[in-house]
């Protein structure tokens, strides 16, 4: 019961998240360096003027100051979605896209449940106890041949009396 769609949208939805870690990372790393020159700037400043001599390292907050903001730019870049998606629900309950959105990650994730669940009808989809051999949903037989071996078997992703794949 593999969605195509579902799973080229997960992986969509992964590769963005990826994008959207790498934004964060570089950003925090820009901002601290940022950070991390400006108060070595200013610091010298405050030494230097309190000795009575030139700061040398001033240039530290020229540069920082600018970084701080960008790197705290691109931060929120790649955090923007979660605060736009957190304002909507906020402020909407339900809205459309923030639906659409969550749909294939649902459905995606009801697939998984199914999958992982034993003794599926082939048939209408439903659930049945393990020991069934006629589905109690619907009636149609829970055995399939198995292509490898030939032996009556469970329906799932491989034989259980040969281990070889069922559906290929
Ligand atoms: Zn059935
Ligand atoms: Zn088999």
């Amino acid at each position: 019961m593999d969605d195509p769609a579902a799973k080229q949208q997960a992986e969509l939805k992964k590769k963005h998240e990826r994008t959207k870690r790498k934004l964060k990372i570089i950003g925090a790393i820009v901002a601290v360096a940022g950070l991390g020159l400006a108060i070595m700037g200013l610091a010298d400043m405050v030494v230097s003027t309190s000795e009575g001599e030139m700061p040398t390292l001033f240039w530290g907050m020229i540069a920082g100051l600018p970084m701080l903001g960008i790197g705290g730019g691109i931060c929120m870049m790649g955090f923007r979605k979660e605060i736009t998606r957190y304002v909507k629900n906020e402020a909407v309950p339900i809205i459309n896209e923030t639906g659409q959105e969550i749909t294939p990650a649902i459905s995606a994730m009801a697939s998984a449940v199914k999958n992982t669940e034993g003794n599926i009808c082939p048939h209408c989809g439903n659930p049945n106890d393990d020991e069934a051999k006629f589905c109690r949903h619907c009636g149609a037989e829970l055995l399939v041949v198995c292509p490898h071996c030939g032996e009556k078997v469970k329906d799932g992703k491989f034989c259980d009396k040969c281990g070889q794949p069922l559906h290929e």
